[in-house]
């Protein structure tokens, strides 16, 4: 048995890691969180038969607790009840599908409990990783990738040895507008920026791939998950999104995953690693494919990427403004108070303002993230 924990049940990451479990009889599922989505997570509850869950507001939790009354359940709220979560005793692995900032204290606390993480959490490593990377090497705990183009880097470096590493090919689909300029990007609504050519993801994450501020931060959390400098990470657009990451070897040899784009492989891969379990789903038919595109990206159109290695050679805190902008950003367009562009202007005028703060702790790291909230709330 597996004994899985999930913060951030109910979103596109946590429901695909449940199916993954609904397949998979020896996973376990022990604790359960989420956000607001009480209906989802009662059903998963009584589905799964966690012995803990935690939602975010205790007025949610309350209800929870009288809709779960006929069950031997303790739930829980709040950023305390997540933590409880994390380092809940009888999980071994505990999968961070929580989106935003919000999982730094949950991802540390559990590998200070000593559980092993199966990361979809980026922004977490994107701000925290001068933390979380050495700390687990310290409490000798794995983090393993279930973003798709980490999990293609971590195969792909099966069996090789990290000093042959040359550089990272770190694809990108190229979202909804590839091949567009700024002109056309000045008018796209929200409902554009949500319809992936590709993949069927949360909202957030969706409208990052529309502004390639996802490859930037899929750039950093690279940097941090596999120890290569940014400068050997080269972003390459494939925009059918079947060529999923690939790494070049000091040899010249380019070693790749390839697969159809499907989270629910690199989520089993990262709950069963290094087993290979048999998935359900269509497979690659290489005569029908007929032809692998690949592209350079457009950081001159699409600056999220651009800001991203900006802010990962300054280094300490600028990536959690590059971060923290962001995710203030992307939550006024998908409101509709601000527009597209509008994300890149914001990015870049919270960085442009930021002293950074070199190997900023992590209550450094929330208040910098404030810092920004408040910038943010104050100008646009
Ligand atoms: P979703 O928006 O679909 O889901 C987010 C989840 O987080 C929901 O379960 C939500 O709960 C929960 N949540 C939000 N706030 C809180 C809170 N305060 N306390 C507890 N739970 C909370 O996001 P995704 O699944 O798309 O993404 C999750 C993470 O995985 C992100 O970091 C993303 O970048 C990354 N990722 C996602 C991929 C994808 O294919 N979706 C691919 C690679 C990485 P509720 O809905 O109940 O409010």
């Amino acid at each position: 048995m597996k004994n899985v924990a999930i913060i951030g049940s109910t979103g596109s990451i946590g429901t695909q890691t449940l199916e993954i479990a609904r397949a998979n009889k020896d996973i376990n599922i022990v604790a359960l969180a989420a956000g607001k989505n009480i209906k989802l997570l009662e059903a998963q509850t009584r589905e799964f038969r966690p012995q803990i869950v935690g939602i975010w507001s205790e007025s949610d939790a309350e209800d929870l607790r009288q809709r779960l009354a006929d069950m031997d359940i303790r739930v829980v709220s709040g950023m305390d009840g997540l933590i409880e979560i994390a380092e809940f005793s009888d999980s071994e692995i505990l999968v961070t599908a929580i989106v935003g900032m919000i999982g730094i204290r949950p991802t540390i606390a559990a590998i200070n409990a000593g559980k092993d993480i199966a990361l979809a959490n980026k922004e977490t490593l994107v701000t925290a990783g001068h933390i979380i990377m050495p700390l687990a090497k310290k409490k000798n705990v794995s983090i393993l990738p279930v973003d798709s183009e980490h999990s293609a880097i971590f195969q792909s470096l099966q069996g090789n040895v990290h000093g042959d590493v040359e550089k990272i090919l770190l694809t990108a689909s190229g979202g909804p507008f590839r091949g567009k300029d700024t002109e056309y990007l000045r008018h796209v609504r929200v409902e554009d920026a949500l319809k992936h050519p590709n993949w069927s993801m949360g909202r957030k994450i969706t409208i990052d791939s529309a502004t390639m501020v996802n490859k930037g931060l899929e750039v950093i959390e690279a940097k941090w998950l596999f120890d290569v400098d940014p400068e050997n990470i080269q972003v390459v657009v494939q925009p059918q999104s079947i060529i999923h990451s690939m790494v070049e070897y000091r040899d010249g040899a380019v070693i790749a995953q390839l697969g159809t784009p499907d989270m629910k492989l690199p989520i089993q891969y990262a709950l069963f690693y290094p087993e290979r379990r048999f998935l359900t789903g269509d497979r690659l038919d290489f005569w029908s494919i007929g032809s692998i595109l690949l592209e350079k990206p457009d950081m001159g159109t699409f600056k999220g990427l651009r800001f991203a290695y900006d802010a990962i050679k300054v280094g300490g805190s600028m990536p959690t403004v590059f971060n923290a902008a962001n995710e203030c950003a992307v939550a006024k367009f998908l409101d509709g108070k601000i527009r597209f562009l509008d994300i890149y202007s914001i990015i870049e005028e919270c960085m442009s303002l930021h002293n950074a703060i070199d190997d900023p702790d992590v209550s450094q790291i929330l208040d910098t993230e404030r810092w920004v909230y408040d910038l943010v709330e104050s100008r646009w």
